[in-house]
């Protein structure tokens, strides 16, 4: 078929959602769990030119680097931390090209999986690129450049996010890097620059200082972490400053340019004008939602004023029948986010009840020490005027941290004075991200401190950390000295 050619097809769809990432992908499937006609577009293509489901999430961001924290960890403790369990390691030698190739059969077998999943649950999963026409209708365009329309009653849009570039660090894609290319180098660099000390910041600086890399991070802002609980930011910088990661704060970047294979980055802090000279720049300073070529002129769905697309709290657009999920519209850019909200979506759309608590997402980073929270930190309670307690326990009183050799950082838990209603959970230490869930499930139940404290914790668990805070909250922590 030529290029040229339009095509309708006669069939109709309940919902077509555009989009086949972890707020996509999970759409569909509800969609079609609910009995829905349920169609899926996505147009991912991997640097190998091959197409797959799964979006930033599995084939660049979420999965893939995970694997590496978890290998270059393993490969850190080696090296750093067996001698102390009593175990003679000698000959610890990295094999990245080993490495490497587990990070990318891991991402194949799980986007192998979304497109599994599509089939078994009856999605009509195509490959390719979606414009929004109109309410009804949205055009496909295949991978040989055929163009159809499909019908619809229902469109969700699940474009998801780009990396934000910044236009005095032009990106070559060799040397000045995002975070996907990041994920892929094929040799450790010797010198490893980053722009932004966010999430991938750290988690991207982690892994490449533990396999080798000198890593300087440049942060524009002065403070660490400002979203995190302060306490958790400083117990972390204090650790990523004794990994190495060398977080220079209130740096302003002006410029970076390529030269004899290496990069020459100007920036300027309190201190005056620097040079740094690295290997390989990584460029983290944020992500922003992507709509390009997604939306026909005059179908009047609005962009906020960031280029988001509009949405109420149910995700609705401004226009009926349209709906947007995930990193493109507003709120945490967080795969489980995203995933909650198609899941909403398509349980509204057949209509069901439908809901996501806002308040209740958890934010991992995952690092070592491994960071998480839910709900409020210390400083907007304390800014919010509402009276508070404050419990907290450190995995150095917890049993299972100590026989894990991982006994840094603690748990903190902030409740309200007046009904003990739980405002916040903090974790920064072992297994953190899984730790957390207790924390969000609490909350989502509108549990007390005083329930936390009266849950069974088995022993010896990481998970005593947060029945030992809640019990510090009111001064009747068993295993470590109330304060
Ligand atoms: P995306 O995952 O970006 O998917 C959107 C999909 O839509 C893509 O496949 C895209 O090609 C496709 N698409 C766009 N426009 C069209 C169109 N017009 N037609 C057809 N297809 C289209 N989040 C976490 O929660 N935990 C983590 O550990 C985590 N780690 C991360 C690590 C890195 C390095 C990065 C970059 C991100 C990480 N994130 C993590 C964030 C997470 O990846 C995103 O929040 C998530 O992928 C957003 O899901 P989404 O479905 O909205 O968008
Ligand atoms: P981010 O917003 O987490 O961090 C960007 C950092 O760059 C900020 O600290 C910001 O102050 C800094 N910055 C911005 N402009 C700068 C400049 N010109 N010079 C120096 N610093 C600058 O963004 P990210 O790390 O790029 O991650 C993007 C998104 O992906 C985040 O929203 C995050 O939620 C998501 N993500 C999540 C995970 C996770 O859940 N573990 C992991 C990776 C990414």
């Amino acid at each position: 078929m030529s290029a040229a050619v339009t095509t309708a097809e006669a069939e109709v769809f309940d919902v077509i959602v555009i989009g086949g990432g972890p707020a996509g992908y999970p759409a569909a499937i509800r969609a079609a769990q609910n009995k829905l006609k349920a169609a899926c577009i996505d147009e991912w293509k991997n640097f190998d030119g091959s197409y797959a489901f799964g979006g930033t999430c599995l084939n660049a961001g979420c999965i893939p680097s995970k694997a590496l924290l978890e290998s270059s960890e393993l490969y850190h403790r080696a090296r750093e931390e067996f001698a102390v369990h009593g175990i003679k390691a000698s000959g610890i030698e990295l094999d990245l090209a080993a490495m490497q190739k587990r990070r990318a059969s891991i991402v194949k077998m799980m986007t192998g999986g979304i497109t599994a999943l599509l089939k078994a649950n009856g999605v009509k999963a195509y490959q390719g690129h979606g414009r929004l026409l109109a309410a009804d209708q949205v055009e496909l365009t295949g991978p040989d450049g055929a163009k159809t329309v499909l019908k619809t009653k229902h469109v969700i849009l699940a474009s998801g996010s780009v990396p934000v570039q910044l236009k005095s660090v032009p990106h070559d894609g060799k040397f000045i890097v995002d975070s996907w290319n990041a994920l892929e180098f094929d040799a450790v660099p010797q010198r490893l620059g980053v722009i932004g000390a966010g999430v991938i910041g750290l988690e991207l600086g982690s892994v490449w200082r533990r396999l080798g890399s000198t890593v300087t991070v440049l942060e524009a802002t002065d403070q660490f972490l400002p979203m995190a609980d302060q306490a958790v930011a400083r117990e972390a910088q204090h650790h990523f400053k004794k990994l190495g990661l060398d977080i220079k704060l209130g740096a302003k970047v002006s410029s970076a340019a390529v030269s004899g294979g290496a990069v020459s980055v100007s920036y300027a802090d309190a201190q005056g004008e620097h040079q740094l000279t690295v290997d390989k720049l990584v460029v983290a300073v944020g992500r922003r939602p992507f709509t390009e070529g997604l939306i026909a002129a005059g179908v009047g769905v609005a962009l906020d004023a960031r280029g988001f697309i509009a949405v109420d709290e149910h995700c609705r657009s401004s226009v009926p029948n349209v709906w947007a999920v995930g990193d493109v519209v507003r709120g945490p850019m967080l795969a489980h986010k995203g995933k909650e909200e198609g899941v909403m979506v398509a349980d509204l759309i057949a209509g069901l009840y439908g809901e996501v608590n806002y308040k209740t997402i958890p934010s991992v980073i995952y690092t070592a020490p491994e960071i998480a929270w839910v709900g409020l930190t210390e400083e907007q309670v304390k800014a919010s005027g509402r009276a508070y307690k404050v419990g907290s326990f450190p995995f150095t009183a917890s049993g299972r941290a100590r026989a894990m050799e991982a006994s840094i950082g603690f748990t903190k838990l902030i409740a309200a004075v007046d009904d003990d209603e739980i405002l916040g959970v903090h974790i920064i230490g072992p297994m953190a991200g899984e730790l957390i869930g207790e924390a969000v499930l609490a909350m989502e139940y509108s549990a007390s401190t005083e329930d936390i404290q009266r849950t069974i914790h088995a022993h010896p668990t990481l998970s005593e950390g947060l029945h030992e805070a809640a019990l510090a909250a009111d001064k009747r922590a068993i295993d470590a000295i109330n304060r």
